[in-house]
């Protein structure tokens, strides 16, 4: 089943890894809309006709809905710790992205100066200078990187554009460290072609990538819920947790949602 988010701010939600988080959207309500297509996209595949002209959220009415929210969380007595850019696609797409983040961090310093602003993105718009400035200037900048070896990334990660896996690295080099490393790990096939990003040859790969890239942390996880592609299957936490201590040997710490 496809999880799509139906609103433009979402939740908030209590967990108690993240405390009361609260989500922004800013891709379309009814579909998701993304420069990746991965084999596990909890949003489903991207519509036929990507391309085609998409209903976006403007800057004004997420200023609006935001602010509202905190609004109504400040007269319950329960503001946010954390405010995440995520939803159905990539939030750097959002045209308007640098702007809508400057806002953000406006209504958090006016609202909830204690709670943390963070960004679930796939590193694919980190040339453009304006993108890695707001990125910067977020608490938790958290960017996908699957594979080191860039054949796997194309056929797991289907970008709509050409990327390699060494291009993506040296992207979030930039970062000097102000940055999370995001990785799934999932085991499965597709149309006839095997992929599992969990091989020796894979973590070679991807250790060197992530050595270079050199960010503050590292979080990897693996599959929760139904995939787009039918056959692809968790990776035990058990081992996650041998691939989280070759990257923790490099000093770099490693958050695992098993
Ligand atoms: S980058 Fe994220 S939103 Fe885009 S296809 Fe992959 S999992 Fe889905």
């Amino acid at each position: 089943m496809t999880f799509l988010f139906d609103q433009t701010v979402f939740g908030p939600v209590i967990s108690r890894r993240l405390g009361v988080s609260l989500g922004i959207n800013l891709l379309p309500n009814n579909r998701k809309w993304c420069n990746f297509d991965c084999l596990y996209c909890e949003c489903g595949w991207n519509p036929l006709g990507n391309q085609m002209k998409v209903q976006l959220p403007t800057r004004a009415e997420v200023a609006e809905k935001l602010e509202v929210k905190l609004q109504e969380m400040q007269q319950a007595g329960q503001l946010p710790d954390v405010i995440t850019f995520a939803g159905n696609g990539e939030p750097t797409m959002h045209p308007d992205f640098v702007a809508i983040m400057d806002d953000t961090l406006a209504l958090r310093g006016r609202y909830c100066p204690q709670a943390r602003i963070s960004v679930l993105s796939n590193a694919t718009m980190l040339h453009k200078p304006g993108i890695v400035g707001a990125l910067r200037k977020v608490d938790q900048n958290i960017l996908k990187l699957d594979s080191g070896l860039t054949d796997t990334l194309l056929f797991l990660n289907r970008p709509t554009h050409p990327v390699t896996a060494e291009g993506i690295a040296t992207l979030i080099k930039q970062f000097e460290g102000r940055c999370i490393i995001q990785t799934l790990f999932v085991r499965g096939s597709f149309q006839g072609r095997k992929v599992d990003n969990t091989t020796q040859e894979e973590l070679q790969a991807w250790i060197r990538l992530v050595r270079e890239a050199g960010p503050s942390m590292v979080m990897i996880y693996t599959i929760d819920r139904d995939t787009p592609a039918r056959d692809m299957h968790k990776v035990p936490v058990e081992e996650l947790q041998l691939i989280a201590r070759e990257v923790e040997a490099l000093g770099i710490p490693v958050q695992i949602s098993g």
